[in-house]
């Protein structure tokens, strides 16, 4: 993962005097400033701070309310939000908490308390965001793993239906991949799976989804991608690793895949459906000679 900057903080607070105080403090972070919960959602669209400081008496949508509405969208909700209340009495920090805040900070400000809270939120919404990362990732190769593969095609494959659109399916497995660690050993194996995976992603619109499915077995989304224009990415990829060069490992490691397509308009049911006709397909790729894309008819060398 990249190198973190200074982690951002949004400061939503109607009142100049404590956002003057609260930059002061907050030196060390990228502090960005809402002045109402409106603008705060607004700007929420498009920065992602690491944690929120959210005053709760505020004219027009309360901080109550605005926190409800963080919490209530699911690319928001795992934002720490901090509240910034002079009230401390029992029902009031029982509400903040209740609604989702996960601290609170009483104005007014005593600076070395408020830092070590705003740090520490800070620090567990990064080692988050790292677990996060590492559960949806697999860990050879840096694409994703089977589990957050299946989550997301579900999506997409439900999207693609709700909404009558395109959606292709390809199942990519490397061949006689056996052969590659028998003869140079697994450490090398490794190599290539990387050089692999690595290639196919970076060749992928930011739209399709790329997973390894275990081994040397992985399978490709892609949303509004028909047969056709799936069987020449397919094509595109198969030649693109054909022409790989794992030249840090081996002098002449050359790897190709076999590739099966399937697109959703041939009538697949369903998510499982759709990849077993394109799994069933790269089983012909194979059989009648690897190197090669299956689909209604097959292409490739
Ligand atoms: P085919 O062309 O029919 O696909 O033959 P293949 O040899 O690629 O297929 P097979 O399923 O027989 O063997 C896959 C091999 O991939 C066996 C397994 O040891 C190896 N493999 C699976 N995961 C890894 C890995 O993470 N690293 C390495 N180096 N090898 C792996
Ligand atoms: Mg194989
Ligand atoms: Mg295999």
């Amino acid at each position: 993962m990249a190198e973190p900057g200074p982690p951002k903080v949004l400061v939503v607070d109607d009142n100049e005097t404590n956002l003057d105080i609260l930059l002061g403090l907050l030196a060390d972070y990228d502090v960005i400033v809402a002045l109402d919960g409106h603008s705060a959602l607004d700007l929420l669209r498009q920065e992602t701070p690491d944690v929120i400081l959210l005053d709760i008496v505020m004219p027009g949508m309360d901080g109550y309310e605005v926190c409800a509405r963080i919490k209530a969208d699911a690319g928001l909700r795992d934002i720490p939000i901090l509240f910034i209340t002079a009230k401390t009495d029992e029902a009031s920090l029982v509400r903040a908490f209740d609604i989702g805040g996960s601290d609170y900070v009483t104005k007014p400000f005593r600076s070395r308390e408020l830092l070590a809270r705003v740090r520490i939120q800070v620090q567990y919404r990064r080692a988050m965001e790292q677990l996060r990362h590492i559960a949806v990732t697999d860990e050879l190769t840096g694409v994703r793993n089977r589990r957050a593969f299946f989550e997301r095609a579900g999506r997409l494959f439900a999207d693609a239906r709700a909404h009558d659109r395109a959606l292709s399916a390809l199942m990519l497995d490397i061949d006689h991949f056996k052969q590659i660690n028998d003869t140079h050993g697994h450490a090398i194996g490794d190599i290539a799976l990387k050089h692999f995976a690595a290639a196919v992603q970076t060749r992928l619109p930011r739209t399709h989804l790329f997973g390894r499915l275990g081994g040397e077995e992985f399978a490709l989304l892609a949303p509004g991608t028909d047969a056709d224009e799936a069987a020449d990415l397919a094509e595109h990829l198969r030649a693109t690793v054909h022409a790989l060069r794992v030249e840090e490992a081996v002098a002449d490691l050359r790897l190709t895949v076999s590739i099966g397509l399937a697109a959703l308009s041939e009538g697949a049911l369903n998510l499982d459906d759709l990849l077993r006709r394109a799994d069933d397909r790269l089983y012909e790729a194979k059989r009648s000679g690897r190197n090669r894309v299956w689909w209604l008819r097959r292409i490739g060398n």
